[in-house]
């Protein structure tokens, strides 16, 4: 025995390896439970070698993402960034029209929109960018003054017709979340309009894991390793784990991060006593809902679509496929020579999403193709079916009045168990690091 303090992280997502980077830097012995074979969870890539680079899903990183440029910084991965285009093409009933964050020409050009509302957007947004310091999209404690209860759709409507709101802002909440902006607290769209303009998307060439890998350098990894439940006796924790299926191993800890999806987190502790997870915490974890993920992907000849596109639906309804994103990529052909393609990434609405999340990816497929010349007419109908991706937990819901239940939970928290996870702010990469930097403060300060 070591005789230093032993710390379970049980998820090995951006949050889990986050907190276990701050425990290993003060001196712990971490180790990192994850049921999956790899770290990243949702941030996770797919790799393919037939195409090149192999690289899917690959998730974006966004300038303003504070805590990831440190951490891109800090590993040198500075060369790995490639920058993407942040143009979206906002699509009625399949009549594109683009809009860029950055660009008041192409709002003046929009033509979805009526002329007073294009205005009044660009001073709502202005008014955002105004209060940028306090309208945080990834710390609670700095935006939960702002969640006043309103949902995103009922503060939009108030700043610009409906026609506005589900042409201007509804489709850049939703292309990226897919979550309804009424169930949505309007502090999630008051941050996104603050901080969208002006900045910059990239990818890391090989995948965004590479930051969760990086963090979790110096942590023991227990990898296809699922919990199944942590009890407490005495002053330990004890963690128990199946690998792969095989009988339940149980260990012993000085303290714990769990940095799961919070339903899972609320299972996973529900044998343990009040002193170590207060009532109210164990309630938000319950009730914290998610919008399940279905990425569905296509190779497409090059030129048949725009490359680099963010291609989403507008409008108040659900519609059967919610976006389209199109990355350049090479695939070799019969001759082993390397053709343009583009690799097209689509989501299926939230109705279609969970009607098709587990059946299998043939009868995924064969429901998403016919959708796809919904969202663009033009879909070549040679689109070759490529990949499928699901994330059964891919987007909590931030809900009206969550971000002021996260700052209580978060006052709450205290060791020997803490909690990490982008339910605590938004659906982000950045959200979860800085969750899993606060989870990690909570146990080092304790001792
Ligand atoms: C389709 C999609 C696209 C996205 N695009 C972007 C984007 O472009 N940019 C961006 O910043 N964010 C994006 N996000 C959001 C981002 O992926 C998440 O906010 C972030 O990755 C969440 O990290 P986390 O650590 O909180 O949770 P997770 O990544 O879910 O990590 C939790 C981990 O816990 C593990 N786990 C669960 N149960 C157990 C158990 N019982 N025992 C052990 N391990 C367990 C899981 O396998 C997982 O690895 C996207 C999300 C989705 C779904």
């Amino acid at each position: 025995m070591s005789g230093r303090t032993r710390t379970a992280v049980i998820g090995g997502g951006m949050a889990g390896s986050a907190a276990a980077k701050k425990l290993i830097e003060a001196g712990r012995d971490v180790v990192i439970f994850e049921a999956a074979d790899g770290l990243g969870g949702r941030a996770r890539s797919w790799h393919r070698p037939e195409i090149e680079p192999d690289v899917g899903i690959n998730l974006m990183y966004v300038s303003f993402y504070q805590q990831m440029t440190a951490l891109i910084k800090e590993y040198g991965l500075e060369d790995e960034l490639v920058k993407i285009s942040s143009n979206v093409h906002i699509s009625d009933d399949g009549d594109h029209v683009a809009l860029s964050s950055d660009s008041p020409l192409s709002l003046l050009k929009y033509r979805h929109a009526p002329l007073r509302d294009r205005v009044a957007f660009l001073f709502t947004t202005l008014r955002q960018v105004r209060r940028k310091k306090e309208l945080d999209l990834f710390d609670p404690v700095k935006s939960a003054p702002f969640d006043d209860g309103q949902s995103a759709a009922d503060w939009g409507y108030r700043q610009v017709s409906r026609r506005g709101f589900d042409f201007l802002l509804r489709p850049q909440i939703e292309g990226f979340w897919n979550f309804a902006s009424e169930e949505i607290s309007a502090v999630h769209a008051r941050a996104l309009l603050a901080w969208m303009g002006g900045s910059g998307f990239y990818v890391l060439r090989n995948g965004m894991e590479v930051i969760a890998e990086k963090n979790a350098e110096g942590a023991e990894l227990r990898l296809s390793h699922e919990v199944t439940g942590v009890q407490q006796i005495g002053d330990e924790l004890l963690v128990t784990a199946a690998r792969d299926g095989s009988e339940p191993v149980t260990e012993s800890f000085d303290d714990v991060v769990i940095a799961t999806p919070a339903p899972i987190a609320a299972k996973l502790v529900a044998g343990l006593p009040g002193s170590a997870v207060t009532d109210d915490t164990r309630a938000f974890l319950e009730t914290q809902r998610y919008e399940p993920a279905l990425s569905v992907s296509y190779l497409v000849d090059a030129g048949s679509l725009p490359a680099e596109a963010h291609i989403v639906a507008g409008g108040a309804a659900d519609p059967p496929l919610r976006n389209m994103i199109t990355y350049p990529r090479q695939v070799r052909d019969e001759r082993g020579r390397l053709v343009d393609k583009l690799l097209v990434f689509t989501y299926p609405g939230r109705a279609n999403t969970r009607r098709l999340i587990g059946l299998t990816p043939q009868e995924q497929f064969a429901a998403v193709t016919p959708l796809l010349t919904t969202l663009w007419p033009g879909f070549p109908a040679t689109a070759e079916p490529f990949q499928i991706a699901e994330r059964p937990y891919g987007f909590p819901i931030p809900a009206p009045g969550r971000y002021r239940r996260s700052v209580e939970v978060l006052r709450q928290m205290n060791a020997p168990v803490a909690f990490a996870g982008d339910y605590f702010n938004s659906p982000t990469t950045e959200a979860a690091l800085l969750s899993g930097f606060r989870a990690a403060a909570v146990l080092t300060e304790a001792g």
